[in-house]
């Protein structure tokens, strides 16, 4: 397969600015990113290539090489074994994206969660070694009287947490820490890379600079481990379907002393079996007796908070609506409640005995045009249509 040309990739001219290049890296990242294309494998591809392009292009030396002589500059000694040539795609998206935290955001890039996922992340991975935890997220479902009151849910959730057995420092009991050989302490080592070199974090000590002589056993230096946690979680009355809460610092436990990241946690509600929400407001069908419609009279109507009555004035057509004010979902925000919109349907009384349909039949001789309204003004229609 041949390669496609870094400048091509970026969507940038030959004579791109860093800043252009910058640019265009950011909008592209985010939009391949595989957290935003879950399970979608050409998305992660371009996400890769495209970090590829930009660890060269962004980079005044190996650009010129590549200006110079095109992906053969990469092929030498370093071979094309080279992924590990170039930035890990996601310490680099990360290092894009952190040191942007407080101030303004991603720049309008209006990435919704995912634009939340890397704000704060000031310490994403620093020199010295130190990787923030990864943020994570959690779909919970909850039912609509839930998200009406409010609850409290544990959730559990396997994660990267701090080791328990050397409480995240990383070193076994009684361990030394010394200079790092491999970087005599400088945490970085030059490697030869095709035509340069390049400087990278240190393999060995992974940036710190020092070493543990004697690793904990069961993290194996990491200072962390992978557990099952028990997360208590708030959810405010009135919360709504695609809601995100943040639980901060839920999110899995830093690598040698990093912070930890959040836990987003996205509400879904599930579906009632007679409610239908709809912002605040609530919507539900009833059914009453045709008598009840023609004569008028009281009905009991179903709210998230019991029973109640309504009154349904005679003549009330099937498929009108009533609106019974306050008996909605609550608001996040204020004390104000959403509305129950509660739409009834008359019922054709079915399996009639001797005696109801005498009296029905009784009725239907007593009627005459005007207690049929709906009759009247469609046989008005009718005429105007076999007219034309
Ligand atoms: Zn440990
Ligand atoms: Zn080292």
């Amino acid at each position: 397969m041949t390669k496609r040309d870094y400048y091509e990739i970026l969507g940038v001219s030959r004579t791109a600015q860093q800043e252009e290049i910058k640019r265009a890296y950011r909008k592209l990242a985010v939009k391949y990113h595989p957290d935003k294309n879950p399970g979608d494998a050409s998305s992660e591809a371009s996400f890769k290539e495209l970090a590829e392009a930009y660890d060269i292009i962004s980079d005044a030396d190996k650009r010129a090489a590549y200006d110079r002589y095109g992906h053969a500059a990469f092929q030498g000694a370093g071979g094309r074994g080279a992924a590990g040539g170039f930035h890990d795609p996601f310490d680099l998206f990360r290092e894009m994206f952190a040191g942007q935290g407080g101030k303004a955001g991603m720049g309008g890039m209006g990435g919704g969660i995912f634009e939340q996922f890397f704000q704060g992340g000031a310490e994403a991975s620093s020199r010295d070694g130190k990787q923030r935890g990864a943020d994570l997220r959690y779909d919970l479902q909850i039912t609509l009287e839930e998200a009406f009151s409010g609850c409290e849910k544990e959730i559990e959730i396997q994660k990267l947490d701090a080791c328990q057995t050397c409480d995240g420092s990383g070193a076994a009991p009684g361990a030394k820490t010394a200079s790092c050989s491999l970087c005599q302490g400088r945490g970085q080592v030059a490697m030869s890379r095709g035509f340069f070199q390049v400087v990278q974090t240190c393999p060995q000590c992974h940036g710190a600079g020092q070493v543990i002589d004697k690793p904990c056993q069961n993290c194996r230096g990491e200072g962390c481990e992978e557990r099952v946690s028990r997360i208590t979680l708030k959810i405010p009355a009135g919360i709504d379907e695609g809601a995100r809460l943040r639980s901060s610092g839920s999110g899995e436990a830093g690598i040698r002393g990093g912070g930890k990241g959040d836990l987003y946690v996205i509400i879904h509600l599930k579906k009632h079996s007679v409610f239908e929400r709809e912002g605040m407001n609530l919507h539900c069908q009833i059914p009453i007796p045709f008598s009840i419609a023609a004569l008028g009279g009281e009905v009991k109507v179903p709210t998230l908070c019991g029973l109640v009555d309504l009154k349904i004035v005679s003549g009330t057509q099937s498929g009108s609506t009533f609106s019974i004010r306050g008996s909605g979902m609550p608001s996040l925000q204020s004390p104000r409640k959403g509305d129950l919109y509660v739409r009834v349907e008359v019922e054709v009384p079915t399996k009639l005995n001797a005696e109801q349909r005498q009296a029905l039949e009784k009725f239907s001789q007593l009627c005459g045009e005007e207690n049929t309204p709906l009759h009247r003004s469609f046989t008005e229609r009718l005429k105007d249509f076999l007219s034309n």
